[in-house]
């Protein structure tokens, strides 16, 4: 069902209106406009699209929490306008920008639907128009009674639809760059678009609201075997640290050595908020399955269950720059908008 739809595509960049630089041979951002002159297909559709582009295009590796920003903005100023948005990115930092935007825009209730191709979609075998004209379709779609049927940030992509802060880019050869390891698809593209309604984010009650600030000084760390401890305090030394997500092992274990605990002990004294994640694809971080998790829970060390690295970012960014600490605290250790299973 899809009533009197209009839709705002906003154009970032990405590989999907990328063109041959004749003189480099490297492929470089170009123009909306030529972009939609490549699918009349989208004459054919039955509501309306008005679109946008970003002044300057960009590669999606040139993106920084000012393009969630510059999204978040046009989303806000258009919201009441438009049935539903879909966003034009390129692939290898889609799934930090659906993060990122799942948790600045709260009380959502419309689709915010990205999307990009692995070709230009000017070549004979792109996948872009494909990916393009579903996440439309997508976009627009109603409920039985009229509202937006997929009222959250998702990832269309080669046939299916993931939750935004569930996805993971994880292959740069293959249509199907995109995968969600610990939440299945909420929607498949094949002849019709078969929902999965009941894994789709409820309507919100809240008011629409944009949580802005997003805070920069946090830093990942990936654990291996001999990774030094000397090194990473120095690392950890910096005053305007504010967050910290560990790259653990297994279901969230790590070393239970002194030395290591305590540069963590000495981060979470200062305030510093640190998060447990698995360098395991599929499945969840359990501190209290083995000594060497329990150790990290003891040093005041949040689990981040089977949240992927983008969303644990994304949110902490988010969380720390627009909470005090006692809420940051309760935002990481729950599920916001269902990037993790509790
Ligand atoms: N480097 C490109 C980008 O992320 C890749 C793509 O769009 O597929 O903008």
């Amino acid at each position: 069902m899809k009533g009197s739809s209009a839709i705002l595509l906003i154009y970032t960049g990405g590989t999907i209106g990328m063109v041959m630089d004749p003189k480099t041979g490297k492929l470089k951002p170009f123009s909306l406009d030529n972009l939609l002159k490549t699918i009349p297909e989208l004459q054919k559709i039955d509501f309306s699209i008005h679109s946008t582009s970003f002044k300057n295009p960009i590669d999606s590796s040139n993106a920084t929490p000012e393009l969630w920003q510059e999204l978040c903005d046009i989303i806000s100023e258009n919201y009441r306008d438009y049935h539903g948005f879909v966003i034009l990115h390129g692939t290898d930092t889609m799934a930090y920008s659906a993060s990122a935007l799942s948790f600045m825009l709260s009380g959502l209730n419309k689709p915010v639907i990205f999307t990009g191709s692995q070709l230009p979609i000017g070549m004979v075998r792109t996948d872009g128009k494909e990916n393009l004209l579903a996440a439309l379709e997508i976009a627009s779609e109603r409920d039985a009674n009229g509202n937006p049927r997929v009222p959250e940030v998702g990832i269309y992509f080669d046939s299916f639809l993931f939750r935004g802060n569930r996805s993971h880019k994880s292959s740069t050869q293959n249509f199907n760059a995109f995968s969600s390891p610990n939440f299945p698809p909420l929607a498949e593209a094949g002849v019709d678009i078969i929902y999965s309604d009941r894994r789709i984010l409820p309507k919100e009650d809240k008011k629409f609201k944009i949580y802005r600030e997003v805070e920069q000084n946090i830093l990942v760390v990936t654990l291996f075997p001999g990774l030094s401890n000397n090194l990473l305090q120095n690392a950890m030394n910096s005053k305007n640290l504010k967050g910290v997500i560990l790259r653990t092992f297994g279901a969230g274990n790590a070393p239970t050595n002194s030395e290591f605990l305590s540069v963590l002990e000495k981060l979470v004294n200062r305030g510093v908020a640190v998060m447990n994640v698995t360098q395991c694809a599929h499945g969840k971080v359990d501190q209290l399955k083995y000594e060497t998790g329990s150790s990290l829970q003891n040093v005041g060390v949040i689990g981040g269950a089977d949240i992927t690295l983008e969303a644990a970012i994304t949110k902490m960014m988010v969380s720390l720059g627009n909470f005090e600490p006692e809420q940051v605290f309760s935002n990481l250790n729950k599920s916001l908008r269902g990037e993790l299973t509790e």
